[in-house]
């Protein structure tokens, strides 16, 4: 089937929406290019629950967020919060503002979670329901980090395939979706689409620094500026293995691998120390460690000691993320296929040794 009949179909069958279809909910969130809410249909069609939604009042970038979750739905829906419908509302003040219509997937995103006193244990209740009272160990709580991390991982792959480099990965754009239990990834307002050359010209203002890699673009500054979108569709593919540009989300990743094994770097202030040691140390992992190990605490020697079970298979992986030259990080792809996520692997090479 042509690419142009589906979207045509898509765009013609959809239910689409206006205005006075929604009654405003609780603010959700509000960022400098938008307001969240959760929302509900004025008139819930009898045959379909709905169930609840959520809508971003979203400034000038709001039409790349559309274009963004459109691409996302055809290519990999369950990466991503499920877009039902994105448009123009122009009867307000100042020119109109872009409406964004998602699935509400669920109250907790991975930030919430991870600042929990529970984490990682609130996880595995929400992922598997009731667990059996299993000792709390490292190794269980390796465990459900390394589910999540797949997740993570599988998502960003679905939307590294398509294309799309997200730009603002962190742990409060991440959802998890009570529906499918797994966790999904939110907040297209900085992606590019470099295949199309969509928000090609790097708009490195918009990144959150704390998540952000070392490297200041995310494109080489020796590309030229954004040609015409068939050239740029042409040309990408051959950027995209120049530049590596999905290798920045990648690190941001990594970074909340980090946040994950060790609890003191996962409030803002931790997480800025941490980025400030790390850059001390030239952004080698294995270098900071050495200066800060000798005289650790309990918590920080706890983390080390999950990341190094297994041969220090999650050490390994954590390492080949956070890496300052891009073309040194593992892609999405490859770190999914990391002997941390492979127990079959994991214990033929415990016989080995
Ligand atoms: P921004 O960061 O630009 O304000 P986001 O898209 O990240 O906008 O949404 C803000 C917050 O709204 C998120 O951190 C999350 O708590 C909530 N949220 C967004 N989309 C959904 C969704 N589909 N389901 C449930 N909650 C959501
Ligand atoms: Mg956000």
């Amino acid at each position: 089937f042509d690419m142009f009949v589906l979207a045509f179909l898509d765009r013609f069958f959809r239910t689409t929406y206006k205005k006075d279809d929604f009654i405003l909910g609780k603010k959700l969130g509000e960022g400098a290019f938008g307001v969240v809410y959760r929302v509900s249909l004025a008139k819930k069609p009898s045959s379909k629950k709905e169930g609840d939604l959520v809508l971003k009042k979203a400034t000038e970038y709001g039409a790349v967020e559309i274009w963004m979750n459109e691409r996302v739905r055809r290519a990999c829906a369950n990466c991503c919060a499920y877009f039902l419908y994105g448009f123009l509302e122009s009867s307000s003040k100042k020119g109109g503002e872009y409406w964004l219509i998602w699935q509400y997937e669920g109250e907790s995103t991975l930030s919430d979670l991870i600042l929990s006193k529970e984490f990682p244990y609130n996880v595995e209740t929400m992922i598997l329901g009731e667990v059996q009272d299993l000792p709390k160990g490292i190794e269980r709580e390796n465990r459900i980090i390394q589910t999540v991390m797949r997740q993570l991982l599988f998502a960003l792959d679905g939307l590294h395939s398509t294309g799309i480099v997200h730009r603002d990965i962190k742990p409060q754009n991440v959802i998890f979706s009570e529906g499918s239990r797994t966790f999904k990834i939110i907040d297209l307002g900085a992606a590019a689409d470099l295949r199309v050359g969509i928000n090609y010209i790097p708009k490195e203002f918009l990144l959150d620094p704390r998540y952000a890699a070392p490297e200041q673009y995310i494109m080489s500054t020796q590309t030229p500026s954004a040609p015409s979108a068939p050239v740029a569709a042409a040309l990408s593919p051959v950027l995209w293995q120049l530049n590596l540009p999905d290798r920045f989300d990648i690190y941001s990743t990594g970074l909340i691998f980090l946040q994950m094994a060790f609890p003191g770097f996962r409030t803002d202030n931790g997480l800025i120390q941490f980025n400030r040691q790390l850059k001390r140390c030239d952004y080698d992992l294995n270098a900071w460690r050495k200066t800060v190990e000798p005289r650790a605490g309990v918590e920080l020697r706890r983390g080390f000691e999950l990341l190094d079970l297994d041969g220090g298979i999650g050490w390994e992986l954590l390492t080949s993320m956070v890496r300052y030259k891009a073309r040194q990080r593992v892609s999405a792809k490859a770190a999914l296929a990391h002997p941390y996520f492979d127990r079959e692997a994991l214990l033929a090479l415990s016989f080995m040794q």
